[in-house]
């Protein structure tokens, strides 16, 4: 039988905002084991939490870029469990009434645009951290009552390779937005997986099965590459899948059963009696709306429309936020936008990534990596000079290896194209009287090779043009060289 996965995510963001959720802690990551507590965050008896607007607005923000409705009253609760990183016993969070819902995420996958439903992006805090040592066990509570978004997604992924696209655009959302930093190695996004199989053509669910507290989007595509085979093979083989919680063991690259559902939790939520709902403004919901960005793949698409550049020049613009506004703002008086984008792509970012101007100007490893808010600085030539260098290769006045000796020349100096040909005297020679001259005199001393053309030999071509390029110290125009000795050695 054929057998289809069935997949929805669970997403945990840490959101960017200064200080944590209920008191004036600093949300910083790296400090020393328990410095950044206060009674609150602790759960001392008799404190009062306060919550932190700006992660109020940070989630309304976020509801908008994933297209959800903001609600007009979003409440808190308590979901009660006793663990030793949870201080106060419980955590706070949206549970009936989340403060958005209903949106959706489009992104390129399998050379289309897919798109997979949110059912819910809510506000929740973060909890401290166990350590584990030789002889004890410690706890840091540094990141207890950190700000954290879960954004949860409709069961509308099928496969390993689309959860990880998927969650590689909603990082690139939220990274856009301004919502989080999503540094992956500092712990800010963290997932559960929620999958299982059903004989195609059927709209019953299998039996779910999650897979906890993931945290690398590889190892989510990794742990789905073989969870789904697993599950269809206990099928096959007359076995039968029941509810549970699994984790994912990295090293030896297999999932491993937890508990069942005999043993889930009942969280007894109840509403928190210390915190008001929360009922968003008009005012308020326009000073959020102000924040709302392009989004990445809109701003792909507006780069391919907009300028006709090829997808992979536009992903690379959509990266680096700077280097694909900079593009942005000469390409509009460009008469070749393709051109401006080949000298910013391979050689402004080849350049500043030898000195940078601005820190991680690019994804320096492999990662999606944008920086909103950093602009491309410091510069010594204009945009304009840009544009003057594509101009000067189009009218054949420079030769593309004359190009890079002036592209290099006015990143160092800031002086104009014109000035560093003049200059260094790099115009190419489109003079045909100059040309023909080279010509006959290259002619001249090959009489071998010219022999060889004249019977066929293509590649003899090759070689005298070579020749006159030499003689001419590199500034013939090659291709009016290999039209004029084309013609003088045409029988
Ligand atoms: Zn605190």
């Amino acid at each position: 039988m054929d057998y289809e996965a069935v997949i929805g995510l669970e997403t945990h963001v840490q959101l960017r905002t200064r200080s944590k959720m209920w008191c004036g802690c600093a949300n910083e990551f790296g400090a020393s084991p328990n410095t950044n507590v206060c009674p609150v965050c602790l759960g001392m008896p008799g404190v009062l939490p306060v919550a932190n607007e700006e992660a109020l607005r940070l989630t309304a923000l976020t509801g908008l870029l994933l297209n959800c409705a903001v609600s007009s009253v979003a409440r808190f609760d308590r979901k009660n469990y006793f663990y030793p990183d949870v201080p106060k016993n419980y955590q706070i969070t949206q549970y009936a009434q989340p403060s958005t819902a209903n949106g959706y995420v489009d992104f390129e996958f399998n050379g289309g645009i897919s798109r997979v439903r949110i059912t819910r992006a809510h506000l929740e805090e973060d909890v401290g951290k166990n350590f584990h040592f030789e002889r004890n066990s410690g706890v840091d509570f540094n990141r207890a009552g950190v700000p954290l978004l879960e954004i949860v997604s409709e069961p509308d992924i099928s496969g390993a390779d689309m959860a990880y696209e998927y969650l590689n655009a909603l990082k690139d959302i939220l990274v856009y937005g301004g919502v989080s930093d999503c540094d992956m190695e500092k712990g800010m996004v963290r997932c559960d997986v929620n999958v299982s199989v059903r004989p195609k053509g059927t709209n019953e669910l299998g039996a779910k099965i999650e897979i906890k507290n993931m945290n690398s989007f590889s190892g989510v595509r990794k742990a789905l590459e073989y969870e789904i085979p697993r599950q269809i093979e206990a099928l096959n083989n007359g076995g039968k899948l029941v509810q549970s919680t699994r984790r994912w063991d990295d090293v030896a690259g297999v999932t491993e059963e937890m508990r069942t559902k005999e043993h889930a939790h009942d969280y007894r939520y109840f509403p928190e009696p210390d915190l008001m709902p929360f009922e968003p403004t008009d005012a308020w919901l326009a000073e959020v709306r102000k924040r709302v960005v392009e989004l990445p793949l809109a701003r792909k698409q507006r780069f391919m429309r907009d300028y006709q550049l090829p997808a992979s020049d536009a992903q690379a613009f959509v990266w680096d936020v700077p280097l694909g506004d900079y593009f942005g703002n000469i390409a509009k008086q460009a008469k070749n936008p393709k051109a401006v984008a080949n000298w910013l792509i391979n050689n402004l970012r080849a350049r500043l990534a030898e000195a940078p101007l601005t820190p991680s100007l690019s994804p320096s490893d492999g990662e999606r990596v944008a920086k909103p808010g950093e602009g491309l600085v410091n510069l010594k030539f204009k945009p304009e000079a840009l544009l003057e260098l594509v101009g000067l290769v189009e009218n054949q006045t420079l030769s593309s290896a004359a190009a890079q000796q002036v592209f290099n020349e006015m990143f160092d100096t800031g002086e104009s194209p014109a000035a560093i040909v003049q200059k260094k005297g790099l115009a190419q020679v489109s003079d045909t009287g100059a040309i023909e001259k080279f010509c006959d005199d290259v002619i001249a001393a090959n009489p071998g090779p010219v022999a060889d053309f004249k019977k066929g030999k293509a590649a003899a071509l090759n070689f005298l043009k070579g020749q006159v390029m030499k003689l001419s110290k590199g500034k013939a125009n090659p291709s009016l060289v290999g039209e004029i000795l084309e013609r003088k050695l045409k029988p």
